[in-house]
């Protein structure tokens, strides 16, 4: 009797310690290197680790920043044809806005917060457009508009649909021609367009 429960609990060791054992080789093998790499990453560089931290946070930042600024008046279209090219056919001699060549029909949205200064199919070489007074206090001008979908005098939020792109006007093919010009500006009152 004596004798078995030695031997059991002997056996029960052995087996103890082949389990702790195998147990560590698991872990060794297995989860180490991972463990390795990430601590070798984060550990030696506490202070670029801040800084890189301190990277990621203006990054986040920015991206809450473009969720509510407006990153284009053509969401999911960039310029195509940029503010300031040097071109006699132009009146003021060089391209007076960004033209952002799109579908017609491709909604087009306030860059900010404003109220609609006008809204007419009288823009001449520009079309059915819009101009919208921003809380910045410039005007952004929508040209070659195919639809309006404000009026003059409506105040809009950024990011509100005003439209859609068109071939109103002087143009070669649908887009929008987006100026960006002070508060009751005229034609070639106009700087780089931003917001
Ligand atoms: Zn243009």
């Amino acid at each position: 009797m004596k004798r078995n429960t030695a031997r059991n609990m002997s056996l029960g060791l052995l087996a103890l310690m082949l389990t702790v054992l195998s147990c560590n080789k698991a872990e060794n093998s297995a989860a180490t290197p991972e463990a390795q790499d990430s601590e070798m990453a984060q550990t030696p560089v506490p202070d670029p680790e801040v800084t890189t931290e301190n990277v990621p946070t203006p990054a986040t930042a920015a991206v809450e920043a473009a969720a509510a600024r407006v990153k284009s008046p053509v969401p999911g279209y960039t310029v195509t044809y940029p503010f300031g090219v040097k071109d006699p056919r132009y009146a003021a001699g060089y391209h007076t806005g960004d033209d952002y060549a799109s579908p017609t029909g491709t909604k087009v949205v306030a860059v900010l917060d404003g109220t609609i200064a006008w809204s007419n199919n009288n823009g001449g070489a520009y079309g059915r457009w819009i101009g919208l007074r921003a809380s910045n206090g410039r005007d952004y001008v929508y040209c070659h508009l195919s639809v309006r979908s404000v009026s003059t005098g409506t105040k809009v939020v950024a990011g509100q649909k005003l439209g859609e792109v068109g071939a109103t006007g002087n143009v070669t093919g649908p887009h929008l021609h987006f100026e960006d010009r002070p508060k009751g500006g005229g034609y070639g009152q106009v700087r780089k367009p931003k917001w």
